[in-house]
């Protein structure tokens, strides 16, 4: 049986026509089947058990069909990928007038992991259609297998940018029938310094082409890109951050030490009502380590990591996928993208160094319309990355103690600098800590947060990639050592 599900979202999408701006709502009740999509697509979405489009949807399709460049601010959990692959796949269901083999449409993507996300998407929406070939060109394949591969027609082809540059460069992609070229997760990939590389490929691909850009901000830097690659883009934006996460409970735990850490962290899972949870390390092997013993307590878990080979990734996510594991122990870029429903559960063994890798980390759960809880765990030398993260949400985050395991450490009395004014928040949730004003909960309680709106970017720091250009945001390179490359066709 499909069982419709929806993605709660209620958030206005605005639309912004060049000068002129519209607010528009899901009160408008548009459907699937108004937006004059393939009836081949429609049915696929039927399969797929959506009932009608999300905000992003709603917008982006007809603008994409209507042949326009669209610049859209849109996280994951949103619906962004069925926006840009069905007006994709649209496309696809009229043959190509140029005789070649090359891609018709581009997708690039920061990561391997969101890659393989948007080709089994576009599996998915396209089964209907006859002959949609989707490949995946991904770092650490054999060359050998991607020339095959890029030798047969393409219709969709979905990569990372690094090794796409390396087979343009070597002559062996032809872009002459490209029609359509989208830049998914633009702001994650100008942080990983993949931006020179996206300008170069898309200045290989036909001018004709429509182009979009899907970012969780549109923030100045994104808008430059925007400008340089698109052509008089309508702009949309769906779903701020804090709405994104307004179906997630984020919790804290003030902890001592890795021991008190390791205390919490199986009381944690062994709650009942966690069914799913990603448990998130600072590094690789502190990820493998976590995982190992967490097996020896007796827990279904396994690490995920960018030192794993790609064919131990996927094995992992399947199992997760599937049920079969109940805990996964994973690192930022590993688990980027990972969209498992059954995932009630996030916890931060380790905070991340970025505040924006907390949302991308708690947004594995709540996913398409459920709700989720996001735990935190937090010692006295984690003060400044905590602030970082509130400001960056708007939100300040409850701290809670399990009795029995209640912190010695007293965090500084001060907050976390959130605007004392902000709405429901100020006034429950003082960051000097007494026991007195931490909630005291069972593992899994159903304390709600209200939280405030104001938030702001509170890091940005210039780095030198492995190629030697300066990029802003101060990461590393997603990419460990294993990189595989993916292939099906639709049909
Ligand atoms: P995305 O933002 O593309 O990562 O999508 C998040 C999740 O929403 C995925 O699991 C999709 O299958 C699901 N989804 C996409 N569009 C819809 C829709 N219109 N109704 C319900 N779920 C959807």
């Amino acid at each position: 049986m499909v069982t419709a599900r929806k993605i709660a979202c209620d958030c206005p999408a605005r639309i912004l026509h060049d000068s002129a701006v519209f607010f528009t709502s899901q009160e408008n009740n548009v459907s699937f089947e108004n937006l004059n999509l393939h009836p081949l697509i429609l049915k696929a979405i039927i399969d797929s058990g959506y009932t009608s489009p999300t905000p992003i949807q709603e917008k982006a399709i007809p603008e994409l069909l209507a042949g326009h460049d669209v610049m859209a601010s849109a996280q994951t959990g949103t619906g962004k990928t069925a926006a840009f692959m069905l007006p994709a796949l649209h496309r696809l269901a009229t043959p190509s007038r140029t005789h070649s083999r090359g891609p018709r449409v581009l997708v690039l993507t920061p990561t391997r992991e969101l890659a393989l996300q948007v080709s089994s998407a576009a599996a998915k929406y396209g089964k209907h259609l006859p002959r949609v070939r989707v490949v995946s060109i991904l770092g650490g394949m054999p060359y050998p297998l991607q020339n095959k591969l890029l030798s047969q027609p393409v219709d969709i082809l979905v990569a990372t940018p690094g090794r796409l540059i390396d087979h343009i460069q070597r002559g062996r992609i032809d872009f002459s029938r490209l029609e359509m070229l989208v830049l998914d997760e633009a702001d994650r990939m100008l942080d990983m310094g993949f931006i020179d590389d996206v300008a170069s490929i898309a200045a290989a691909t036909p001018e004709s082409r429509q182009t979009l850009l899907f970012s969780a901000t549109l923030d100045s830097e994104i808008e430059n890109i925007g400008t340089q690659l698109l052509n008089a883009p309508r702009r949309i934006q769906v779903a701020s951050q804090k709405a994104r996460l307004d179906n997630i409970e984020q919790r804290l735990h003030y902890v001592d030490d890795v021991s008190h850490k390791n205390r919490l962290l199986d009381h944690l899972l062994r709650d009942i009502t966690l069914k799913q949870a990603i448990v998130f390390t600072a590094t690789k092997r502190d990820a493998d380590t976590l995982a190992d013993s967490l097996s020896a307590q007796g827990h279904e878990a396994a690490a995920l990591h960018g030192d794993m080979s790609q064919r131990d990734r996927n094995r992992t996510l399947t199992q997760l996928r599937h049920g079969g594991l109940r805990v996964l122990v994973a690192t930022d870029v590993a688990a980027r993208g990972i969209d498992v429903a059954g995932i009630t559960h996030v916890i931060n063994f380790d905070l991340p160094k970025f505040a924006e890798d907390y949302v991308h980390r708690i947004g594995r759960t709540g996913r398409a319309g459920a709700s989720g809880i996001a735990v935190s765990f937090a010692s006295g030398k984690d003060n400044v990355s905590l602030k970082k993260i509130e400001h960056f949400t708007g939100q300040r985050i409850a701290s809670h103690v399990i009795p029995g395991l209640e912190p010695r450490f007293k965090p500084r009395a001060g907050g976390s600098g959130m605007p004392r004014n902000t709405p429901n928040v100020a006034h429950k949730r003082s960051r000097s800590w007494s026991p007195d004003n931490q909630r005291h909960v069972p593992a899994a309680g159903s304390a709600r947060g209200d939280w405030g709106d104001s938030r702001g970017r509170s890091f940005s720091a210039n780095r030198t990639d492995a190629r030697g250009n300066t990029v802003t945001g101060n990461r590393s390179s997603p990419f460990g050592n294993g990189r595989a490359d993916t292939y099906f066709r639709s049909k």
